[in-house]
């Protein structure tokens, strides 16, 4: 069966959790601590909780899962957006089809020129993003732009995974995707209240709340194994949303034996053709870190994703209670990494900081930048990186791959003073490693990387 979410229902187990009472609250959170996640209803008692104690230590367990399953390790990533043609009506975008500007998609040339820029900037991993438009942004096309990406070879790397965000579409499609050796589908509900999404979304495909909702189903179907959700906080309730979240999580571990690969927490930026003060489900900055913190108990081995939307600042708090990817040196704009000029934003972005600066300032933070894109390329996805996740196996591979991507990172698009910093981080993250095996294999790996060696993992 594929997913379904009844709003009253959702409504109901919010209602009837209300006043959980702290031996239970207790209880959920020792759950949560020993990193066994939580089921819905459990979130469903976070989430309506006042409890300033209960709340003060959902944050703390959060921060430790989060540096228990993820250490020091921040993944890397940037948005190519390829066409800003949309046939959709949805009230929050800058690219519905309601506002008129001159649309362009991008040539293959454009694309490879993209994806050059990206990859001078040292990233590898890529979220390909675009409007949906059968004639004008077909799958042919998307699949062309994927295979130009892939292919673009100039300066010391390449790019080495491309996850696509793009509009629910066939199976049939999604197998095209599957076949051309897609990272993770990412597709984002909007929201999972039914009434507020046939509000927002006025016409288009997109308009279809059960399809854009089974998307995942059929793209699981299809052998995409990695599936990345989310929702865009301020539409409605965030306590609906996350338990929304929650739900989907749970049907797709069931009925295909993972859940999501990733979640984004993207909040509702200003954007052309839309006020925000029209919004009344905005969300404050304190209940935005309460969600974060929330999903990083209830599903401690699914990435979760910030992107430029956030200022600098709030990137900070929330990589300490639950972010494990960010975006860096973004454009939201067709063709933006070579043009970067004005208009043509599908919503505006808080961190406007380049990719090397948020680099240096993880670095500050002594966190370690990972450009890492080892699992999916060793068939690690789905539900065999689940089980390795959740067996704590991962930890072995994910250190080491991250400080070999930053030591790439530093010998290609490093200046004097970054190699000198990111190479006293690698020194101290090496002990770190906790099988032995491993280190000594990252020590040799790391020395021939300095070498010339590159694109080494395990
Ligand atoms: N066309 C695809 C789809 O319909 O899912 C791809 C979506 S778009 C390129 C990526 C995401 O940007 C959307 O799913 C939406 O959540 C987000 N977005 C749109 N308008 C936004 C806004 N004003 N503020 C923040 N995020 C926004």
């Amino acid at each position: 069966m594929d997913m379904r979410i009844d709003a009253s229902v959702v409504e109901k187990m919010l209602e009837d959790s209300r006043g959980t009472g702290a031996g239970k609250l207790d209880e959920i959170l020792d759950r949560a601590e020993s990193l066994r996640g939580l089921e819905p209803e459990d979130v469903a008692s976070l989430l309506t909780t006042d409890s300033p104690e209960h709340l003060s230590r959902l944050f703390s367990v959060a921060g430790r899962i989060k540096e228990e399953i993820y250490g020091e390790r921040v993944v890397m990533f940037a948005p190519l957006y390829i066409s800003d043609y949309c046939v959709n009506k949805c009230q929050y975008c800058g690219y519905s089809c309601g506002n008129e500007f001159q649309r362009r998609r991008l040539t293959m040339d454009e694309i490879r020129a993209e994806a050059e820029i990206l990859e001078r900037m040292g990233h590898k991993r890529l979220a390909l993003e675009a409007g949906e438009d059968p004639v004008n942004c077909p799958i042919d096309y998307v699949l062309d732009a994927i295979r130009a990406v892939y292919s673009m070879k100039s300066g010391p790397g390449e790019i080495r995974r491309v996850n696509v965000n793009i509009a629910a579409t066939t199976e049939e499609n999604f197998r095209k995707l599957r076949d051309i050796g897609i990272g993770t589908y990412i597709l984002f509900q909007e929201t999972y209240h039914e009434p507020t999404y046939l509000e927002l979304h006025r016409a288009g495909p997109k308009r279809d709340f059960n399809y854009h909702l089974t998307a995942f189903d059929r793209a699981m179907r299809s052998g995409i194994d990695d599936v990345g959700g989310g929702v865009l906080f301020g539409l409605h309730d965030w306590r609906f949303e996350v338990l929304g979240l929650m739900l989907h999580n749970r049907h797709l571990d069931r009925t295909y034996g993972a859940g999501f690969h990733t979640i984004s927490s993207p909040r509702l930026c200003p954007a052309e053709g839309m006020d925000l003060s029209e919004y009344d489900d905005l969300l404050s900055d304190e209940d935005f870190k309460r969600v974060v913190a929330t999903i990083r108990i209830a599903v401690p081995y699914t990435g979760m994703i910030i992107s430029t939307r956030e200022s600098a600042e709030m990137r900070r708090e929330l990589i300490r209670i639950g972010i494990s990817q960010v975006s860096g040196g973004s454009s939201v704009e067709v063709g933006g990494y070579s043009l970067r000029e004005e208009g043509g934003e599908q919503f505006e972005v808080a961190d406007k900081r380049s990719a090397m600066d948020v680099m240096r300032w993880l670095m500050d933070e002594r966190l370690v930048p990972s450009f890492c894109t080892a699992c999916y390329r060793k068939g690690r996805t789905g539900d065999r990186f689940m089980s390795l996740a959740k067996s704590g196996n991962i930890k072995n591979v994910c250190l080491p791959n991250a400080l070999m991507t930053l030591c790439e990172y530093m010998m290609d698009y490093g200046d004097d003073a970054f190699r000198l910093q990111a190479s006293s981080l690698i020194e101290s993250n090496i002990p770190r490693i906790k099988n032995e095996r491993m280190r000594t294999l990252t020590k040799g790996n790391i020395e021939k990387i300095k070498g010339g060696a590159r694109d080494l993992f395990v």
